[in-house]
């Protein structure tokens, strides 16, 4: 439990604080530094963040318009943050602004006969899937994050994750929500059934705007029944272009349950932390999960033959397969360990896979930067890790260039900026080169309709 500021010197504190006081349960607002510093940062290395004016901690719906009303009463900027695990400093604080954190909005409901979870936005995805399994269900989607994460931020950026090729994101996912607008209104957008066509579908534009719309207060979530037990095929590669190929010919034919992707580097420093017994001269890992009743195990194993594997192998043994997927669940935070991270989120189009890890791997060479990837394959998303040492000026530049270069080999490919991390302030100002200055400026519409003032999430991308 946070402990709480003194209320002694409140007289000094500025009047949007103290109108938070006086609206909300004590314990609720904090506004000592050293008891904020936590609430500043998401998980995005590179970002900057400011510092709030205070850090309010919700615990209901109705805390949560009191909160905005007096956000808009005030014109102060509101922060919405989750479990600060994003990486693209979405939830990163701006200076003045008051983060508006749903860590203590826990509550899981689950109607097992309609098959769907009611939860509030502060529950980690972990606790969600953990509830529906109690009732012999499966919330899918999974972020390899998904233990430390929150709904709500899922949501806010339409999170991905594993098994996202086969079961979809997020979004597909969502039936309903509760969100609250600017001005503290709260609105009901959806419900609890599968098919809905009455109106627009305004949940859809909640879900993977970042904070920037409103604030999401509670989600009603699809379950599926529990998904099967999976076979695992491993395949290492001389050369990450040929994995490439492999994934493009595997999601020609077939829609593995995941699709995972490391390169040498990637593998590396994986090994460094857990070893998985791969020798260095690997150039690339494909790990990928399919029904153990099912004959894609044996297509699976052959594609990748068919393209050039080193070695190939199939298991049925789910700690074996655990194993190979914890390991690539760690790649981030093991090659944060070797230096400042950006990381990238592109996505392409699954045939402009071989080309686009052989423009990344030269990059890194051209550049004379370590770029670790990794990637949802089966997705054509990848998060190649540019990583630099900080005290390096020269480096930390190469690696800004490099990134920016990627950013633009995706977009030439016809692909995205970002597949599941949001755009965050991390790239915000490479969202114009994909949206076009029409789609830009329907955007800036939509956002000065439900947020005339711009208080919500203001200085990242819109
Ligand atoms: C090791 C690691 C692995 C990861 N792997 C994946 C992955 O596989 N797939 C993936 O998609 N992501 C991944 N992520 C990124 C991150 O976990 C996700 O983006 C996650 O959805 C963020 O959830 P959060 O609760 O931490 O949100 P936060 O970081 O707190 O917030 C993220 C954004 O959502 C907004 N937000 C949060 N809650 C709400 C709300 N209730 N209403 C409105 N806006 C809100 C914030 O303002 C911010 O813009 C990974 C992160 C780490 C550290």
């Amino acid at each position: 439990m946070v402990p709480t500021s003194e209320p002694g010197d409140s007289l000094a504190e500025p009047p949007v604080v103290r109108a938070l006081r006086d609206a909300l349960p004590g314990g609720s607002v904090l506004s000592d530094p050293d008891q904020m510093e936590g609430y500043r940062y998401d998980r995005a290395m590179t970002v900057r963040p400011g510092m709030p004016v205070a850090v309010v901690r919700a615990a209901s719906s109705a805390e949560v318009q009191a909160t905005l009303r007096i956000a808009s009463q005030f014109a102060t900027p509101v922060v919405t943050r989750g479990a600060g695990t994003g990486l693209s400093g979405g939830s990163a604080a701006v200076d003045g602004c008051i983060t508006l954190s749903t860590e203590r909005m826990r509550e899981v409901r689950v109607d097992a006969a309609a098959m769907v979870a009611t939860v509030q936005p502060g529950a980690l995805n972990a606790e969600v899937k953990a509830e529906a399994r109690r009732h012999g269900l499966w919330y899918p989607p999974d972020p390899s994050s998904f233990e430390i994460c929150s709904i709500g931020g899922n949501l806010a950026t339409n999170a991905g994750g594993l098994c996202c090729v086969r079961y979809g994101v997020t979004t597909d996912y969502v039936l309903g929500i509760e969100v609250v607008l600017a001005d503290g209104r709260a609105l009901r957008l959806g419900g609890k059934t599968i098919k809905d066509v009455a109106g627009y579908d305004l949940k859809r534009l909640f879900v993977g705007s970042e904070g920037t719309l409103g604030v999401i207060t509670e989600a009603t979530l699809r379950l599926r029944p529990l998904g099967p037990p999976l076979s695992t095929v491993a395949a290492t590669f001389g050369d990450v272009v040929d994995c490439g190929r492999a994934v493009a010919r595997i999601m020609a034919a077939s829609r593995p349950s995941a699709l995972e992707l490391m390169d040498a580097a990637a593998i590396a420093a994986v090994e460094r932390v857990r070893p998985m017994g791969f020798e260095p001269g690997v150039g690339a890992l494909l790990i990928g999960q399919c029904p153990v009743d099912a004959a894609e195990g044996a297509q699976l194993a052959a594609a990748c033959e068919g393209c050039d594997a080193t070695y190939v192998a199939v298991t049925d043994d789910p700690d074996e397969g655990e194993l190979l997927m914890g390991a690539r669940r760690m790649a981030i935070p093991c090659v944060e360990r070797l230096g400042t991270v950006l990381i990238e989120d592109i996505g392409v189009p699954i045939p402009s896979i071989p080309a686009l890890v052989g423009a990344v791997a030269e990059v890194a060479t051209r550049t004379d930067t370590m770029i670790p990837v990794i990637g949802h394959a089966g997705d054509g998303n990848f998060h190649p890790l540019v990583t630099f040492d900080p005290t390096d000026a020269d480096a930390r530049a190469r690696a800004e260039l490099a990134f920016d270069e990627i950013i633009e080999i995706a977009l030439a490919l016809g692909g995205t900026i970002t597949g599941e991390h949001g755009v965050g302030s991390l790239k915000a100002r490479h969202l114009s080169a994909q949206l076009g200055s029409d789609v830009v400026e329907l955007t800036s519409t939509i956002k000065r309709a439900l947020d005339p003032a711009g208080i919500l999430n203001p200085g990242k991308w819109v």
